[in-house]
């Protein structure tokens, strides 16, 4: 069971990595409706670098898949605290260990599930 001076660190934690992760992805994307898009940079660049400007805004488009599928875990992880279901596992209703929440505060799932 989680006693409440680790669930409050844990909290913390996940408040710093939802901060850091808000401003990662405000940097270099826009929240809409639909998620978060890519920011088109229109810096008045010459025609030539049309190509290289679309490789970035896809490799962007990847990395804020990721970030924001983390800061989905994020504040899906805080609102397990809210309502108290922090720390089960979602499928197999287990505990998760203390090791496996602390190594990553945002985790859902068991290890076992999780594979
Ligand atoms: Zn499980």
């Amino acid at each position: 069971m989680l006693d409440k001076n680790t669930l409050k660190e844990l909290k913390e934690r996940l408040l710093e990595e939802k901060t850091k992760l808000d401003s990662n992805l405000n940097k270099i994307a826009i929240k809409t409706d639909e998620g978060y898009k890519a920011r088109i940079e229109d810096l008045g660049r010459e025609e030539d670098d049309n190509a290289e400007e679309m490789e970035e805004k896809e490799a962007n488009q990847g990395l804020i898949k990721v970030l924001s599928k983390n800061l989905d875990d994020v504040l899906k992880a805080l609102e397990k605290m809210e309502d108290g279901t922090y720390g089960h596992c979602e499928n197999c209703d287990e505990e998760i260990p203390i090791e496996r929440l602390q190594a990553y505060p945002a985790a859902t799932s068991c290890v076992k599930c999780s594979k």
